[in-house]
């Protein structure tokens, strides 16, 4: 299936993988729909997306707020007459030890990273329901498949967003054609540690970005393949990760 005319909305779009997503699938022809907080960051996006002839709309707001996807849905709709599919990309590592005790962090995970998926899943659904299908991509990570130090709380909540994907799935897929999709990342350069505050960890960090991660482009082009399977193939996983990374 070509991406021509598919109205897809990126989470996240601002930074990263979001930003790579909609660069590569704007160009193969899907209409981008950009949300993350930084507007500012997101206009300079669509501008460059526009440029290359590409099409792109731009609605900030906060994924942990129903109330901001639901003004993204309406304007997605208001714009570009539907919505086909829905990247749930935005997320945040800010990763600490327990004994730390940074419950604030803890929240802000659990709010962006599980509660943001739902939000989205909530706010697309019904059009998706309407259309007869649709495609939702849920960007978990390899943490929902193994701990890593200072990631009880992180991997719990990509753990969460993989087995959320495959609920969907067998919830959304055979009754309505909807294809739902975890992606499982391994380490990829972006500014995801920028949150980390836990100063045990942050020489960890370091440590581990020596290697050669995977770049957001490498996400980008898994995303891609997923939305351009035929109708009747629903990728269920992607775990792609780091040819170094043990
Ligand atoms: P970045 O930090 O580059 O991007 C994170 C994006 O999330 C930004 O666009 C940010 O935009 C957005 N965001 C954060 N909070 C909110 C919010 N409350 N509402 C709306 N948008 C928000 O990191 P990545 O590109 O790496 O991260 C993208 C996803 O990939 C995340 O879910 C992450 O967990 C996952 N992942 C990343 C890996 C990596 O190694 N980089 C590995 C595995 C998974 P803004 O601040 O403007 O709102």
């Amino acid at each position: 299936m070509n991406l021509k005319d598919r109205v897809i909305v990126i989470t996240g779009a601002s930074s990263g993988i979001g930003e790579a997503t909609a660069k590569k699938i704007a160009k193969e022809g899907a209409k981008v729909v950009l949300m993350a907080r930084s507007e500012d960051k997101l206009v300079t996006l669509k501008n460059e997306i526009e440029k290359d002839g590409g099409k792109a709309l731009v609605v900030a707001g906060d994924v942990t707020k129903k109330k901001d996807f639901e003004n993204v849905v309406e304007k997605t709709v208001d714009t570009f007459g539907k919505v086909d599919g829905l990247v749930n990309n935005a997320g945040l590592m800010p990763l600490s030890f327990i004994n730390k005790l940074k419950t604030d962090e803890w929240d802000k995970m659990v709010d962006v990273n599980i509660k943001g998926v739902l939000n989205g899943v909530s706010s697309v659904l019904p059009h998706l329901i309407d259309n007869k299908g649709g495609d939702i991509i849920n960007i978990s990570s390899m943490a929902a498949n193994r701990y890593f130090p200072g990631g009880a709380v992180y991997c719990a909540t990509k753990s969460a967003v993989k087995m959320f994907s495959e609920g969907l799935r067998q919830e959304l897929a055979p009754e309505y054609g909807i294809n739902v999709t975890s992606i499982e990342p391994g380490a990829v350069a972006t500014n995801l540690t920028s949150t980390v505050t836990d100063e045990d960890i942050k020489d960890k960090m370091s440590e581990m970005l020596e290697m050669n991660t995977l770049e957001s482009e490498d996400i980008a082009n898994a995303i891609y393949y997923t939305l351009t399977q035929p109708k009747r193939v629903n990728i269920n996983d992607i775990y792609i990760v780091p040819t170094e990374q043990k």
